[in-house]
Formats: C-alpha cells, structure tokens, sequence
C-alpha cells in the first residue's frame, strides 16, 4: 500500500467502473498516452490494457514509484519518477493525450502546462475538483468565467463529461470531482499577438470587478481609451472580443 500524502495531493480512487469510464473517454489515435501521477495504478490498470505501447506513466512521489514498478513490470521503461510541471512534453511522441485523476492543489499549474506545450497536446482527460471543472467550462457573463476558462477554450473545446462524489476515494477530498475531457480545437494562431493576449487576459481578470479601462491602464494609450470594450469587465468579453481587445491594445504586433 501507499500511505496517502497530503501535500501531493494524494486521494486515490477506488472505484473500478468510474475510472474505466474515465479511460474510455480516451478518443482518437494518439501516438502517446501520458499519465500524470498514476498513485497506486486504477487508470494504469484500464490504460495499459487498452494501449500497452504508447503509454507513459509522470509520478513525483517515490512511494508510489516503487509500487507502479512492482505491479506493473511491463511497464518498468515508461515510469519515470519526475514531476509533470517540470515535464518537457515535446519529449513524447505526438499527438498525445493527457490523463489522470489530478492532483488537486496543482489542477491550475497543470493547464498552464498543457498551455505551454497545446501544439502536442491534442486531449486532456482528467478528473479535477467540481468547480474547478465549472470554471473552465463557463461562457462569458457567469461568475465563474475566468483566465483558464478564456485561455483554455481559445484552444481547447471543453465537454463535462460527469459529477464524482466524495466517497470513492481514500481518503475522501471535501470536494466534489469532476471529469471534464479537452480537445484541441482547429484554431493554429489567433489573430492577434499570443503572448500579449495571455497577459491582457491574466490582467483583465486579476482585477474582475474593475472596468478593463482600469484593470488595462497601464497598456492603454491615448488613441486607444475610446474603445467600448474598456467599459466592460473582463467576465462580459467572449474569446474573440479578447482577441481583438488585444490588436487595439498591441497593433504593431500581429504575430509574436
Ligand atoms: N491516479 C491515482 C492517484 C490520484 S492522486 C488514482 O486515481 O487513484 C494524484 C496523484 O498525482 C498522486 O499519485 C500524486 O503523487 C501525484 N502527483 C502529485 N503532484 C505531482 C506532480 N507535480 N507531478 C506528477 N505527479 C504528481
């Protein structure tokens, strides 16, 4: 057994059917399969079934290294000790798939990673807490609209895919989990300087109650103050209306 660690955020799942319905929302054909912290090994079970050669297995805790590598002997080459906010993920043979059940206190960083490396990653699977699964999902206008759900849906589609209770954990999270599946859409570039429309979204929201006239100020310049979008909040902005907030804001920048 694995002694459950807090810090890592391990809450392993018990219940076999769930997690081979997490598995089978694995679709296309993906050149590799990435799982990220496999713990004691419920989605490696159903995954080294399904794709015994194209499976990697990223997992930061020694503990449970030790014991993939004791249960999972064929797997031995593939396991490496290393954690994924670290991983280079061009690394992997692409497209590549990315699943796990998340580790809950890096559920952000981990889609900021996936961010960082979206021309190799065609598909996230994952299990994350309820809201957090909520959030990413949101459309302009509700509360819960923020940074992932604008940067993420600018490349990814989002589909909730369903709600996991407390109970088939050990131990049990106080939240709610859901399982939400990522796939990356067709777009290749925005229209617009990427590196600034991540900031211009990162600033917009950091200060979500603010009109985007204040939360912008400092990128604002005399002949750009009229706009009507900077008398809208950040949460009132579809993609595209960000995607164009930021040509007005960097115009001399089309392409980074
Ligand atoms: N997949 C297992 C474990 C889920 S708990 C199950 O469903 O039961 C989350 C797992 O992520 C733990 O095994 C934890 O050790 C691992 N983990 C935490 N932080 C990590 C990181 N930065 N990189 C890789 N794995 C990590």
């Amino acid at each position: 057994m694995v002694r459950p660690k807090k810090h890592l955020g391990q809450h392993f799942l018990t219940d076999k059917n769930i997690a081979r319905n997490i598995v089978a929302l694995v679709s296309g054909n993906p050149s590799s399969i990435v799982e990220i912290g496999a713990g004691t090994g419920i989605l490696t079970t159903f995954l080294a079934e399904q794709f015994p050669d194209h499976l990697h297995i990223i997992e930061i805790d020694i503990e449970s290294i030790v014991y993939l590598k004791l249960h999972f002997p064929s797997l031995e080459n593939v396991i490496r000790h290393e954690d994924f906010l670290q991983s280079n993920l061009s690394a992997f043979p692409a497209p590549l798939t990315l699943i796990g059940n998340f580790p809950y206190n890096i559920s952000s960083q981990i889609f900021f990673h996936v961010l960082d490396h979206k021309e190799y990653v065609a598909e996230v699977v994952c299990m994350i807490q309820k809201e957090v699964a909520e959030r990413i999902a949101a459309k302009p206008g509700s509360k819960t609209y923020g940074i992932l759900s604008v940067l993420l849906q600018a490349w990814y589609d989002i589909e909730y895919h369903f709600t996991v209770g407390e109970k088939v954990f050990n131990p049990p999270p106080k939240v709610k989990s859901a399982v939400i599946r990522l796939k990356r859409n067709t777009v290749e570039h925005l229209d617009c300087n990427e590196a600034m429309f991540t900031q211009v979204v990162k600033k917009g929201f950091n200060q979500r109650r603010k009109t985007l006239r204040n939360a912008l100020r400092e990128y604002l310049k005399p002949e750009t103050t009229a706009h009507p979008f900077l008398d809208k909040r950040a949460e009132q902005l579809s993609i595209n209306d960000f995607v164009l907030l930021t040509r007005l804001l960097f115009p001399q920048t089309l392409r980074p």
